[in-house]
């Protein structure tokens, strides 16, 4: 329809197939899959063992050029590629994005399920709740925090006798370690696995974790937008007098714990990833654990059904794997490594031998611009996923572009500046710099590159042929336009046809290589990102990321990949500098870890991990109606 109708009035027009049905189309067997209601499914697992033996299909990475306010349409493009090749070029074609969290929802940002002709669906469904996985990730976290304050309490209330009896309580007059306990042990060097063979001093240091509460780094998180949250005080019950300890929320998609859901590649990797999460030092310096504290098999537990991907369908009835949905920032920013495992092997072939079956496709996204979500894309998913992509889409809008070169900041609410609604080849020239720098950084990689130029109804004929010559020159394999958000997969057709031909028809040799080493020392880690990603001319470290760097590189954690936390809003770590900068010396103000999820964190600014409602929050627009019984206002 012209004009195009709003997302949820589109998604709501559109009767989605039973799940069920889709799942007989993609050969998932009824035993293979929990229904979820009707239109939602949790894919198990087991379908990678069944489909070891097959070769994998293709696989795409979608990323953006540098966000602006203007939006770039990363999500929509995925959907929308996804749409056509799917529903209009003969292939089976997976979409595998994040799980939305329910605070940009009813906060700015609106939901994520795409847009236009090109979404999720039910959307509704999509962006509130899916199957419980953010509860879930919600419950884990905040099990953990209990877990640390409650054993500082108790620690302090009793002797380590009461404190022994306690944790290894007699039964039927035998005491016995749990094996999270053995694991404990294992890890302070105590030989016996015989409780009551353990020397008073063994006992100590067995019952004591003996957490030093200013090095707690656990956050309680919640999935809503409460900046109210930021700093709390917790232990304010006359119950619990004198041990007060400030504290705070982060939302519940900043966990790692979602990271760690994101990257584990089974069952049992999730299990030590979860008891790997380090929450605390003691005071003797040494990191305090999960599993330490006892809780990581039922953080384990309360995750066991969030491990399984969630099928879902795109407008045009194609699949959709949504699962996971960690930060960009502190956290990598993609969806998870099963659900692209799982669609790769849906979507691929028995043999080499089968040339008559068309190869399928499973298109992901990655957060942010593709300096950082498409970087942590290959050097940490990848890396842990061991899977080879086959090409990058790039997506670039011609406002946001012109943003870049110079347009005016936009204020939300108000109407956008008449540069970006008219022909403007001037500033849009000089943005193109920011969509080549992007090309050449993808090319670092070893990946060809498709550049999708996501167009609105605004844009002029001039100025698509511009951005077209220029992807070129800056070395873009193929360069394509598309219509996708108003025409559906229909309008895709382009972008589908030029990532079937760079799969399928060129004779390319797989040239993928990561950025760095994981052997590197971690300063070099760090700078060569800097340098290669973001054209900086340097990198700096404060006295306590030095610090930093020579605790964890004692403490064995050197080998880590790096998940770089900085700015979003432009290549450099200011956000007010736009387009392509240079001659900048990126600050590492701080360096953390996430041992679970697997990566270090240097911090190049303060990273808002808890963000707040504007004055005037999406939700003032939603609200169900009473006689259908559906949601409005959800965009
Ligand atoms: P990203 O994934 O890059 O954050 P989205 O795909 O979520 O971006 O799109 C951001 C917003 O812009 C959505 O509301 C979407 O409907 C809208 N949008 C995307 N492409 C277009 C387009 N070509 N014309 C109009 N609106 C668009």
């Amino acid at each position: 329809l012209s004009p195009v109708p709003s997302d949820i009035d589109i998604a709501m027009a559109q009767t989605p197939k039973p799940i069920a049905e889709l799942a007989e189309e993609l050969q998932i067997a009824p035993h293979e899959y929990d229904l979820y209601g009707k239109y939602k499914a949790k894919v198990k697992l087991d379908v990678l063992d069944r489909l070891a033996h097959r070769q994998n299909g293709k696989y795409i990475i979608v990323a953006g050029i540098t966000p602006t306010p203007l939006g770039e349409g990363k999500s929509t493009t995925t959907i929308g590629l996804c749409q056509a090749l799917g529903a209009h070029l003969d292939r089976l074609a997976f979409a595998c994005v994040r799980q939305p969290s329910q605070g940009p929802t009813f906060g700015i940002k609106g939901g994520a399920a795409g847009g236009g002709y090109s979404q999720v669906i039910p959307m509704d469904e999509f962006n509130l709740h899916l199957t419980g996985d953010i509860h879930a990730i919600t419950a884990a976290n905040n099990l953990l925090a209990a877990a640390i304050d409650a054993r500082m309490f108790h620690e302090s209330t009793q002797s380590d006798t009461a404190l022994f009896n306690r944790l290894c309580p007699e039964k039927q007059g035998v005491r016995t370690f749990s094996p999270v306990m053995v694991t404990r042990l294992e890890k302070l060097g105590i030989q016996t696995r015989d409780p009551a063979q353990l020397a008073p001093e063994e006992i100590k240091r067995f019952v004591r974790l003996d957490i030093d509460p200013e090095s707690i780094t656990w956050q309680r998180v919640v999935d809503t937008n409460d900046r109210f949250l930021r700093k709390v005080t917790v232990g304010q019950s006359p119950t619990e007098r004198g041990r007060e300890r400030q504290t705070g929320f982060d939302i519940a998609v900043a966990s790692e714990c979602m990271a760690v859901l994101a990257l584990s590649t089974s069952i049992k990797d999730m299990r030590e990833r979860l008891g790997r999460m380090v929450v605390a030092s003691s005071r003797q310096g040494n990191p305090i654990t999960a599993d330490d504290l006892g809780v990581g098999g039922a953080l384990t537990v309360l995750l066991k059904d969030a491990i399984h991907p969630n099928l879902m369908q795109t407008l045009e009835g194609t699949p959709v794997f949504v699962h996971a949905g960690p930060f960009a920032n502190i956290a990598h920013g993609n969806s998870s490594v099963l659900a692209d495992k799982i669609a790769l092997k849906l979507a691929g072939v028995d043999s080499e031998e089968q040339t008559e079956v068309k190869p399928g496709y499973v298109v992901t996204e990655a957060g942010f611009g593709a300096d950082i979500g498409m970087e942590k894309f290959f050097d940490i998913k990848c890396r842990v996923s061991g899977l080879v992509p086959d090409a990058v889409v790039l997506v670039a809008t011609i406002r946001a572009l012109k943003m870049h070169g110079g347009g005016p900041a936009v204020t939300p609410g108000r109407p956008l500046p008449e540069i970006y609604l008219k022909e403007n080849l001037e500033l849009l020239e000089e943005g193109c710099k920011n969509l080549a720098k992007h090309v050449q950084n993808a090319h670092k990689f070893g990946m060809p590159v498709v550049v999708a130029i996501n167009r609105f109804a605004t844009d002029t004929d001039a100025e698509i042929d511009l951005v077209r010559q220029l992807a070129s020159n800056a070395g873009a394999e193929k360069v394509t336009t598309c219509s996708h958000w108003a025409h559906g997969g229909q309008g895709a057709l382009e972008l589908g046809q030029a990532v079937i031909d760079m799969c399928e028809k060129t004779t390319r040799q797989p040239n993928f290589r990561f950025l760095y080493d994981l052997d590197q020392p971690i300063p070099d880690k760090i700078e060569t990102i800097a340098r290669e990603m973001y054209g900086a001319a340097g990198v700096t470290f404060s006295e306590l990321a030095q610090h930093k760097i020579d605790t964890y590189t004692r403490q064995g954690f050197s080998g880590l990949p790096i998940c770089m936390a900085k700015t979003h809003l432009s290549l450099s770590h200011d956000p007010t500098l736009k387009n392509v900068p240079t001659g900048f010396v990126v600050p590492v103000r701080d360096i953390r870890i996430s041992d679970g999820a697997g990566f270090l964190y240097p911090l190049l600014g303060e990273m808002q991990t808890m963000p707040g409602l504007p004055t005037r929050p999406c939700f003032y627009d939603v609200d169900l109606d009473p006689e259908t019984g559906r949601v409005k206002g959800l965009f």
